[in-house]
């Protein structure tokens, strides 16, 4: 089995795109073949050195591996010429310089869903007229497609389409198939939006056979995966969230889950099974499996899946994670914090993604925590730093800083004040990380430490007295 990914590099690398990747890959792994990349950059305005860097960063994220190319369809257009010759000499191709006003002449005189056929000009040395394939007038072309059956395409409603510009450069249909034909591809693994393609790839492929051009190999096996749909079952854009895998990797997703999720989108393991393990997926991957019915991408669905993906990762890879997600963004110096290890483990429980983990946790780490004036009003009022005062006692008369003393301590104020844990615990909160979110309060007591804990007690206490005399006055 030989599969291709062949992205066209017009931007970043979009979940379907990704999807289609990811779904080769698995195939190819899956049946011991070979997946090859193919960079489709005919396309010279869009196709920039950096559209292409994009892709080839996007993959190697989400850690899908080719094992040929990546092959730059532009430096194979001598041999896209090759095969034009092969076919114009053998009379399946011909040039042609009908204009769209010719084509729609002709759809005019006999009838619009019949196929435009061309006169064919002859043959002159710099003939600078565009190349059509023949369709032949009879019969139909059968798009065998493993998930969605077959598809009739009758050639009298084709088109000859137009396979080369007049200066020689093969267009896009007639490049595609050539290169699958010489690459050996087996089987062609893509999304829906290509289907009305086939036909002509075949088309080209059966000339390409009739004229002896290139290895005489049986035709790819195809596969159209279903369209991707956001939530609302509208098609997938922008407006559904995170499009790109750099945005789900800038959003701290893990690249194992979100293989999970892409897998997900159009197959099924059979038996409900939603989280799988890449060596899983790759056990159980059929294309027989893909639905042909379009699938919904659900951020909500990815960022629970993430969650269970980072519980399960031990604590020293999670923090490894981290840490880059923070080198990466805005807090880098965090990365390198002695402390890192157990803030990750306190948080891991909490967090669906790495994104999550500096927001929740963030201000233990951090000698300036957040401000939440919100938060200050609702828990330091009299009462709350009545509480906080007994905690900050009992804080401080402890023996051994531990997380077990901390939380006997704690409870004794409880009991002490016969309040609800939440009377004591969040006041506290505000006090050591300025708002109400944290990983859970003696854990994150004993990560902060005696000293600095009694600190950031001590100094809301005294801007809360500050403000209650300025009050006063
Ligand atoms: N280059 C095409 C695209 O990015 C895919 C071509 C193919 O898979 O045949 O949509």
């Amino acid at each position: 089995m030989r599969v291709r990914f062949a992205p066209s590099p017009t931007g970043a690398l979009h979940i379907g795109g990704a999807r289609t990747a990811l779904f080769n890959w698995l195939l190819a792994r899956h049946e011991g073949g070979e997946l090859l990349l193919r960079i489709e950059d005919t396309d010279r305005e869009r196709s920039t050195p950096e559209n292409v860097q994009q892709i080839l960063d996007a993959l190697r994220w989400l850690e899908l591996d080719w094992d040929e190319g990546p092959i730059m369809q532009t430096e194979r257009s001598e041999r896209h010429g090759e095969a034009l010759r092969a076919l114009l000499q053998a009379g399946h191709a011909y040039r042609c310089s009908a204009t769209a006003q010719d084509v729609k002449a002709y759809k005019l005189a006999h009838g619009a869903d019949r196929g435009f056929r061309g006169e064919p000009e002859p043959e002159a040395d710099g003939s600078a007229a565009a190349v059509r394939l023949h369709v032949p007038e009879e019969g139909a072309t059968v798009v065998h497609d493993v998930i969605r059956g077959d598809t009739r395409f009758e050639h009298v409603h084709l088109d000859d389409p137009v396979i080369a510009r007049a200066d020689g450069s093969a267009l896009y249909n007639f490049a595609v198939a050539i290169d699958d034909l010489d690459a050996g591809i087996t089987h062609v693994v893509r999304g829906e939006d290509h289907l009305s393609n086939t036909p002509k790839q075949l088309l080209v492929l059966e000339a390409a056979r009739a004229a002896g051009f290139g290895p005489r190999s049986p035709l790819p096996v195809y596969a159209h995966l279903p369209l991707l749909h956001g939530p609302d079952g509208k098609k997938l854009s922008k407006r559904h969230g995170a499009a790109s895998v750099q945005e789900l990797r800038d959003a701290g997703y893990l690249p194992e889950a979100v293989r999970n999720y892409l897998a997900l989108l159009g197959w099924g393991a059979g038996d409900d099974q939603t989280v799988l393990s890449t060596e899983e997926l790759i056990e159980r991957f059929e294309l027989e499996r893909v639905s042909r019915n379009p699938a919904r991408f659900d951020e909500t669905k990815l960022r629970w899946l993430n969650g269970v993906w980072i519980r399960e990762l031990p604590v020293e890879d999670l923090t490894c994670r981290v840490a880059g997600f923070l080198r990466a963004g805005a807090h880098a110096g965090a990365a390198a914090d002695a402390r890192l290890p157990r803030a990750v483990q306190i948080s891991q429980e909490k967090i669906h993604t790495l994104a999550d983990f500096w927001p929740l946790t963030g201000a233990l780490l951090d000698d300036d925590p957040v401000d939440d004036p919100k938060a200050r009003e609702r828990w330091l009022g009299e009462e709350g730093r009545g509480t906080l005062h007994d905690a900050r006692e009992a804080l401080a008369a402890l023996e051994d800083f531990t997380e077990a003393q901390i939380g006997q301590a704690l409870e004794g104020v409880l009991a002490r004040r016969a309040v609800k844990p939440r009377e004591v615990y969040q006041p506290l909160r505000v006090a050591i990380a300025g708002t109400t979110v944290s990983p859970g309060i003696f854990e994150s007591v004993a990560l902060l430490g005696r000293a600095e804990t009694l600190r950031r007690i001590d100094r809301i206490s005294e801007s809360a007295l500050d403000s209650g005399s300025e009050q006063a006055d």
